[in-house]
């Protein structure tokens, strides 16, 4: 049963490039000595780092752990040992920190632990186990694909097949090829949504694509169908492509979750599909590899952090032949900046393209007014107010004109009679407003923790006050107990109580008669205690001690007035009688 379709505004149907990389199968790129691992993708939290410089590992043994929800875990590409944890320049000249494994050539793998009764799981357990596989959207977009699935109320999953720009065939070749892996992810994304229907979409121009999924649908019930759409760019915009099935559109600001749809990638569901049926974390990906400037076109199986000078090598790079090395297709790839940096989980695509290919822009002239750029816009916008806000920098209009709706697709640009980058200009504008709310939110945060504060310190000052007036007023109802009262803190008032309470019991401990004791030293004796009763009493002692001392000065006094004490010899009462601490007998 084929669906109904319908449209989305504008697009663009430029030369494809597609028969430039799709001819050959795809093949196993060979191990780097040494592999460059990001420990952040390109959207989402960076992961910690679990193991230590000199560390062997295992191929698929998980180096980094995701510090949050929106991070995921990082696995080891390749055996090897680890040989540097350090900040590297990425493809397109961000700066990462990476994990640096010098490979021993064996490729010797970690046990890995498939899971054949994944239908019995729940969803919150698939979502930890596609987490832990670090398996992000691997279109290009590297959101972590556990966190998008934490949406609920879906009615429609969209697998996306669409591989939309120029040049690119990564999707085209994974779905020729793993067509039942593909399927295999989209079920198990079908189990964790609850998806009423699961629609694959393909471009109508991958002719071979769609015969293999079609074929691979058979098994599966009509909840699965397949959605053969135009091939115009950006038909694969998640939007767009929303849009062409469903006929709704993502409200502004929102995300399709918001309309009861999900998108994920073709890659992104062979991805899971190896995690769970077979427990292979994501340590690899199919990466397009075209343009003139490389002789051996076509899709390679990379592993994530290959060095690119690696792979180019590999497949015929001709460095002068290669006027732009793009990562990504000719429309939206970004130009890189390093050679050498590694290959990630969203390097769909490296374009090495010559002159003739890509030719430089004419310089860029006024705007004409002509309109088309927002005839083409998919988004509905209109290119050339936004590239005149953007140009004198004011944001507010921007985000009147619904710069954030923006998809970056590059169309506007691609018909600018006046060769004018808008695009440019608009992620220019969108980073320095990110940037800018960045640093407003930081600014609040310690405008609210500066508040906390002094709403903290004030409080406890009104505590302090509120206590001391309290004990004033006691101690004007009750002076004679309250002495201290408004001089002392209640905290301060205890220690000291405890302090003199001490030092009443050391002055009252008496000390035990010796029986060898005489007259003369029992009568120094009666002098000590008689002191120190007399010490007591000023002091408004606890009666438990008067009354030890006292027994005290008792026994020496009946001690003392024994007629047998010899003023030389030890006292026989001294001898049988003790006198503890406490002062009892
Ligand atoms: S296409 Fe270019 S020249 Fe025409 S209106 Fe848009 S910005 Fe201006
Ligand atoms: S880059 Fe933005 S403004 Fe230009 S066509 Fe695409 S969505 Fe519209």
């Amino acid at each position: 049963m084929s669906i109904q379709l319908f449209d989305f505004h504008g697009g663009i149907c430029p030369p494809e490039h597609k028969a430039d990389s799709n001819a050959e199968p795809i093949r196993a790129a060979p191990i780097p000595q040494q592999l460059v691992i990001p420990l952040s993708q390109r959207q989402g939290s960076a992961a910690r780092v679990i193991v230590r410089l000199g560390q062997a590992v295992r191929t698929g043994e998980t180096i980094a752990e995701p510090v949050d929800e929106l991070g995921v875990a990082v696995h080891a590409s390749s055996s090897g040992v680890i040989t540097a944890i350090d900040h590297r320049v990425t493809l397109t000249g961000e700066v990462a920190e990476c994990i640096i494994i010098d490979t021993d050539g064996i490729d010797r793998w970690h046990a890995m632990t498939p899971h054949p009764t994944w239908r019995e799981y729940s969803p919150i357990q698939l979502i930890d186990l596609i987490q832990s596989a670090g398996i992000v959207g691997m279109g290009g977009a590297g959101f972590p694909t556990a966190h998008k699935l934490s949406a609920s109320h879906i009615d429609t999953l969209i697998i996306n097949g669409a591989e939309c720009e120029p040049y690119i065939t990564a999707d085209d070749l994974t779905m020729r090829e793993r067509a039942e892996r593909v399927l295999l992810g989209a079920e198990i994304l079908q189990q964790i949504t609850a998806a009423r229907r699961v629609l694959i979409a393909i471009e109508d121009n991958k002719a071979e694509a769609i015969e293999q999924i079609s074929s691979a649908l058979v098994a599966r019930g009509e909840q699965y169908q397949l959605a053969t759409v135009p091939t115009r760019y950006p038909s694969g915009g998640e939007k767009q492509l929303i849009q062409l099935l469903t006929g709704e559109q993502v409200p502004q600001g929102g995300l399709p979750a918001d309309i009861g749809v999900i998108c994920h990638n073709i890659g992104t569901c062979a991805a899971i599909a190896d995690a769970i049926a077979t427990g292979v974390p994501l340590i690899s990906r199919i990466t397009t590899f075209t343009g003139g400037a490389i002789s051996q076109r076509g899709n390679l199986e990379v592993r994530i952090g290959t060095p690119l000078s690696h792979l180019l090598n590999w497949t015929g790079f001709d460095q002068d032949q290669c006027h732009k090395l793009l990562a990504g297709g000719s429309i939206m790839g970004k130009l890189i900046i390093d050679g050498d940096a590694p290959v990630t989980k969203t390097t769909h695509c490296i374009l090495a393209a010559t002159h003739t290919e890509l030719p430089d822009p004419a310089p860029a002239s006024p705007c004409i007014r002509c309109g088309l750029c927002a005839e083409a816009c998919p988004a509905k916008l209109l290119p050339q107010q936004l590239y005149w806000y953007s140009r004198s920098r004011q944001f507010e209009p921007l985000a009147k004109y619904g710069l954030t709706d923006c998809i970056e697709c590059g169309v506007c640009t691609y018909v600018c009679p006046s060769s004018i980058p808008l695009v440019d200009y608009f992620v220019t504008a969108k980073t320095e407003i990110k940037t800018k709310q960045d640093e407003q939110q930081r600014a609040e945060h310690a405008r609210e923790r500066f508040e906390s504060r002094q709403a903290r310190l004030a409080r406890d000052a009104n505590e302090k006050e509120a206590a001391r007036a309290a004990r004033k007023a006691q101690a004007t109802a009750n002076p004679e107990q309250s002495r201290f009262a408004d001089q002392l803190d209640p905290v301060q008032a205890a220690i000291e109580r405890a302090k003199t309470k001490k030092k009443q019991l050391l002055m009252a401990q008496p000390e035990t008669p010796d029986p060898s004791v005489t007259r003369l030293e029992l009568t120094s004796q009666l002098e000590v205690m008689s002191q120190r009763l007399s010490d007591a009493k000023l002091n408004n002692a606890d009666q438990k001690i008067l009354t030890a001392l006292e027994a005290s000065i008792a026994l020496i006094q009946s001690q003392l007035s024994d007629d047998r004490i010899d003023e030389s010899k030890p006292s026989d009462l001294a001898e049988s009688k003790h006198i503890n601490p406490a002062g009892d007998i």
